[in-house]
């Protein structure tokens, strides 16, 4: 055997791959859709976390009508997380149908001491603590998590959807929603609402028929009906989800009251259309529960509490081979460009929120050509306005 020869092979190799290595390194902070390497250093400074929050009030731009009541305000908290100047900023949005307020979430936050920890890439160990500081508070952990996201993307220099391993280009195309209205402001509301592929109809308070009949007098794209538990027989449930199909309606959100779980299981073991859960689902332990009951949920970062609960959320329900959507509240592009990273990830999405307000102060992801389109830009994607 020649030692020699081997050695000198072996040493060929080294000086081969050292010279790429040293190359790479060259390159690197100049390659397409990275940020310089650089960065990444910072996190190892020993810093402690902080938080801060404040009221915010987003202005709708139409006045916002459920059965009974109508508004024209949300309220909001905005938080922020600082570490070693970079800043991450998170909202909990409080639409007053849900238990949360501003004085609620304010004095939840108040009770938590992000000063403990010194490293924003400690995700888990963090929001572990967030949510044993109290139960519920969904919305006031889905803000630190949403500000814990987003500066931790900015301390690694990289957007979410990208540490997931998530193709930018397979984000569903949004919808866009049309509430329950005469069908002259239907039609016009229809209209304006062109550029989006697919369309949210509000239906279960009046003439159902007439509504979708209104819709499609203007436009022949796909359409998802959301009754908000509005219909009342399993039976007419049935033949409106036949006559639904016909129309090119693509799946029917909550149909009937959460609690009749029988009724809806008829009705999703019948019904050409899936039968998604909304209502019926808040946190990821309502996701099991769901299963047999309805063909797929609506995940929303403020009924949940955030994007890492989120992700185990779709992680069930994928393993129980049930579909998924991801909505919003009416919110800021902070909170809707977070729920945009998982976007690869589900059926449908129903992300129009920040355009639902005339006060937003991110930017974020934006809508072209009526389909969400991620940022290439750090963490969850904002930059303040
Ligand atoms: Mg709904």
């Amino acid at each position: 055997m020649n030692h020699s020869n081997a050695f000198s092979g072996n040493r060929r190799r080294f000086i081969t791959t050292a010279g790429l290595a040293a190359g790479t390194a060259l390159m690197a902070g100049v390659v397409p859709g990275c940020y310089p390497v650089a960065e990444t250093p910072k996190i190892w400074k020993d810093m402690p976390l902080t938080l801060r929050f404040r009221p915010y009030e987003l202005q709708l731009r139409h006045v916002f009508t459920l059965a009974g009541s109508s508004r024209t305000t949300t309220p909001d908290i905005l938080t922020e997380i600082e570490w070693n100047g970079s800043v991450g900023y998170g909202e909990a949005s409080l639409p007053p149908y849900l238990a949360e307020t501003q004085a609620s979430v304010s004095s939840f936050l108040s009770m938590l001491d992000l000063g403990r920890f010194h490293n924003p890439l400690h995700i888990e160990n963090i929001m572990d603590y967030v949510d044993a500081a109290a139960g519920g508070n969904y919305a006031a952990k889905a803000s630190v998590d949403i500000a814990l996201h987003d500066l931790a993307g900015k301390v690694l220099g990289q957007p979410w959807y990208r540490m997931w391993g998530l193709n930018p280009a397979d984000t569903p195309s949004t919808s866009f929603t049309i509430g329950i209205d005469t069908p002259e402001v239907v039609r016009e509301k229809t209209a304006e609402a062109a550029a989006y592929h697919i369309l949210k109809v509000k239906l279960g308070r009046g003439d159902d028929r007439a509504m979708i009949g209104a819709v499609r007098a203007v436009s022949s794209v796909p359409l998802c009906v959301d009754v908000n538990q509005g219909w009342t027989s399993r039976e007419e449930a049935l033949e409106l989800c036949h006559w639904l199909s016909e129309q090119g309606v693509v799946f029917v959100e909550q149909p009937m009251e959460k609690s009749r779980r029988d009724d809806l299981a008829w009705l999703t073991a019948r019904s050409p259309l899936p039968i998604i859960a909304d209502e019926a689902v808040q946190t990821f332990d309502d996701v099991l529960p769901c299963h047999s009951v309805y063909s797929g949920i609506n995940i929303k970062l403020m009924k949940c509490g955030g994007l890492r609960a989120a992700r185990k959320m779709i992680a069930l329900a994928r393993a129980l081979y049930m579909k998924v959507m991801i909505g919003c509240m009416t919110e800021t592009s902070c909170a809707v460009s977070a729920a945009s990273q998982l976007s690869p990830l589900v059926d449908w999405a129903d992300l129009d929120g920040n355009l639902l307000i005339s006060n937003d102060i991110f930017d974020g992801m934006t809508v072209l050509d009526g389909k969400v389109t991620l940022p290439d830009r750090p963490g969850i994607g904002v930059t303040p306005l």
